[in-house]
């Protein structure tokens, strides 16, 4: 998929997406999950992205598809086992992203113990955009992140309000996997998540990042 950064094209290949589970606090507490006491994550196919101004396709085998705004860091560089400190380094930018869920399908897998793969994996499932801002020249710790459809307001959060801030994420993740150029570390959703339906037009913000926009449509 094409999406700027820094100034120019670049076609965003990502070997996987890991998109992390409950790190804010409010949205642990909506869906009734414990806090963690380390960070949970789970893969995303890359097929599921889509660029700004796409169209999620909402399933016919799902009867609730929710909308999950997150901060996405993008990676620059292959690391693997690298402290906090230093993530910053490998890099290339943040993006937003919506980590779209197929929710009565994960309730149904969460209660047989099954893992989270069709919920989160359908083609269309993780629009990104509209831009990568480079790493540098932003402080995620503190900004402002937000979704409306169709003009309403639905998530309004801080990234203040992560349980695990972003570098923690990324260094706890490369020592179970390694991560590769262009993969995507979506790092969770505040709370407010809730369904779409056929025709919805969704915006989600992120301060000094950029509006992400999409249309949701159900499949035919
Ligand atoms: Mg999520």
């Amino acid at each position: 998929m094409l999406i700027y950064s820094s100034g120019k094209s670049i076609d965003l290949r990502p070997t996987k997406i890991i998109a992390v589970a409950r790190n804010y606090l409010e949205h642990a507490r909506e869906m009734k999950a414990a806090l963690p006491d380390e960070p949970t994550f789970f893969l995303k196919p890359p097929s599921a992205l889509i660029p700004d101004e796409g169209v999620v396709v909402l399933p016919a085998r799902s009867s609730r598809v929710d909308y999950e705004v997150e901060l996405a860091a993008v990676i620059k560089e292959r690391l693997r086992k690298i402290p906090a400190r230093d993530i910053e380094k490998y890099l290339m930018g943040y993006s937003v992203m919506v980590d779209v869920t197929a929710r009565d399908i994960q309730a149904k897998a969460k209660k047989e113990g099954m893992p989270w793969a069709i919920a989160k994996g359908f083609d269309t499932f993780a629009p990104l955009g509209p831009k990568i801002v480079p790493a540098g020249d932003i402080d995620v710790s503190k900004l402002a992140i937000w979704l409306k459809v169709n003009g309403e307001y639905k998530q309004r959060g801080n990234t203040d309000q992560m349980i695990f801030p972003v570098d923690e994420l990324i260094s706890y993740i490369s020592h179970i996997m390694t991560l590769e150029p262009m993969d995507i570390i979506a790092t969770g959703t505040p709370s407010g998540i809730g369904p779409m339906s056929h025709g919805d037009e969704i915006e989600a913000g992120i301060e000094n990042i950029g509006v992400l926009r999409f249309s949701s449509l159900r499949e035919q």
